[in-house]
């Protein structure tokens, strides 16, 4: 017999408690065991998750095949109810093991793929999770979860968490059943990715230790440098685990860290506590905002042609990179939301289509914050000016002269402000589509008027 491995979104070897289980390494006393390394590809996820994230899933799942060696990953195809009770069975498994999964569907297919493997003695064990600390352990002193990220944030801190489980030794790996291709899940014309899997994301992560790091607290804010760690889609496909990077860390020099890889773990706790805050707002009284339907200015704000030099460059770089820095993806979100009055939904699910990194709690949560409806004290009335913020952390305008080529020809700064120079639209740029001082004033009006009610 075999214990399986099910593989979720924990693509990587190293500092893998799931895996030390499985293989009987994880503490004394443990009988060693071979593992089936299994992936099962869900057509309840892969469809909806977009070109761009099935082409990273697939790279990701063939580095981390690589890893494994031999004959790689066991990939099924099909529902993971039926799927992982026939590689359970065929393995004469007496357990299935995996990291937990705290999204609302994942919680609601291993309920089902529990019961199934139950009825036939097999135990489904959830060890760890793609957090340092798992959804749902902090909480106030009452049990009540906490509303709001600083409280939270010290209390997570106060908790701590576990040092990274390290590698295993040579793992026995066993294949019951012969395994299928994965589907077809090609690069999307135009968008480059980066090098997938675990040694990719490790060798980033040294890097980015060694020069960035010491700098982050300043650098983190302008587009125009690499001035953060762009491992968010490493994080969300486990191929790194936070708890790797925490180690790496020093609690005071890095607060600044630390606390980006803190909200990351708040947002997941809200999804957690409050499954419907993925599509519904948190803030109720929004829902009786007065907003726009998608319409042209939508259009042009997902192409990238709304005249905005910096909101065009974000929406280009989503484009081309499937990733966007997040000082872009706040002031392009709050355009969408109070210049085109248009319900943060509709915005959301358009970067889920496009980002490598598209995560289900943290970008509905960090949609709702800037739509003002979300968690945090993140009032209605700021709203971004997509010029001045792009004067501020864009100084040099490189950032929009990379994505935006018909702005190329302006030097420095102006490529924020084509009409203010003479050959400023010469290459085609299109007009700003909306005066953005009018469209503040008008959010204004209409969140007044959800205030009164
Ligand atoms: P770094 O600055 O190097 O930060 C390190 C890590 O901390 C990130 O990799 C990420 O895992 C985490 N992190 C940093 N900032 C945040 C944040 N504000 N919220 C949650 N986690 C954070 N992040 C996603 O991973 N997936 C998303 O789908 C996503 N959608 C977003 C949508 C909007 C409208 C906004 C404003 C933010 C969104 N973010 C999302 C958060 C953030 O923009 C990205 O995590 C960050 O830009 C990733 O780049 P990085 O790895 O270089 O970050």
């Amino acid at each position: 017999s075999a214990n399986v491995l099910w593989f979720r979104r924990d693509l990587r070897l190293r500092d893998n408690p799931a895996l030390l289980a499985a293989a009987g390494q994880a503490g004394f006393g443990d009988r060693p065991s071979a593992v089936v390394p299994l992936f099962v590809v869900d057509p309840a996820l892969w469809r909806p998750s977009g070109a761009v994230r099935r082409a990273y899933l697939a790279a990701s799942l063939g580095a981390l095949g690589d890893r494994i060696g031999g004959d790689g990953l066991l990939v099924r195809r099909g529902d993971p109810v039926a799927e992982v009770v026939s590689v359970a069975r065929a393995a004469d498994a007496p357990v299935v093991y995996a990291a937990a999964d705290f999204g609302p569907y994942g919680r609601e297919r291993d309920a089902r793929v529990a019961a199934a493997l139950e009825a036939h003695d097999i135990r489904l064990e959830f060890v760890g999770s793609p957090y340092a600390v798992a959804p749902g352990r902090v909480t106030k002193g009452s049990g009540e979860p906490y509303q709001v990220f600083s409280p939270f944030f010290r209390a997570w801190c106060a908790h701590g968490w576990r040092e990274p489980a390290g590698s295993p030794r040579s793992v026995r790996w066993e294949y019951p059943l012969v395994s299928q291709d994965l589907p077809a899940a090609p690069v999307p014309d135009g968008l480059s990715l980066p090098t997938a899997g675990e040694e990719a994301a490790l060798r980033r992560w040294r890097s980015f230790r060694e020069r960035t790091l010491a700098d982050y607290a300043d650098a983190r804010n302008r587009p125009d440098l690499d001035g953060t760690s762009q491992l968010s889609h490493a994080l969300k496909w486990g191929e790194v685990h936070p708890r790797t990077l925490l180690a790496d860390l020093d609690p005071e020099r890095d607060e600044t860290y630390l606390k980006e890889l803190a909200w990351r773990e708040f947002y997941a706790d809200v999804l957690f506590h409050r499954p419907e805050s993925a599509r519904e707002y948190l803030r109720a009284e929004y829902a009786r905002m007065r907003y726009a339907e998608p319409d042209d200015a939508f259009e042009a704000w997902c192409d990238g042609r709304t005249g905005f030099p910096f909101v065009d460059a974000g929406m280009r770089q989503l484009r081309t990179e499937g990733w966007v820095h997040n000082r872009v993806r706040m002031v392009v979100a709050s355009f969408l939301v109070k210049d085109l009055h248009v319900e943060w939904q509709h915005g959301a699910r358009h970067f889920l289509r496009w980002l490598r990194d598209g995560d289900l709690a943290s970008n509905s949560h960090g949609w709702q914050w800037v739509a003002g409806c979300g968690t945090d004290a993140a009032p209605y009335f700021r709203v971004f000016n997509p010029v001045t913020q792009g004067l501020k952390f864009d100084p040099t305008g490189d950032y929009v002269r990379r994505y935006v080529p018909e702005l190329a020809h302006l030097h420095g700064k102006t490529a924020h402000t084509p009409w203010e120079v003479l050959d400023g639209y010469a290459h085609g740029y299109p007009e700003r589509i909306v005066d953005h001082a009018e469209e503040r004033a008008e959010a204004l009006v209409r969140l007044a008027e959800i205030s009164r009610s």
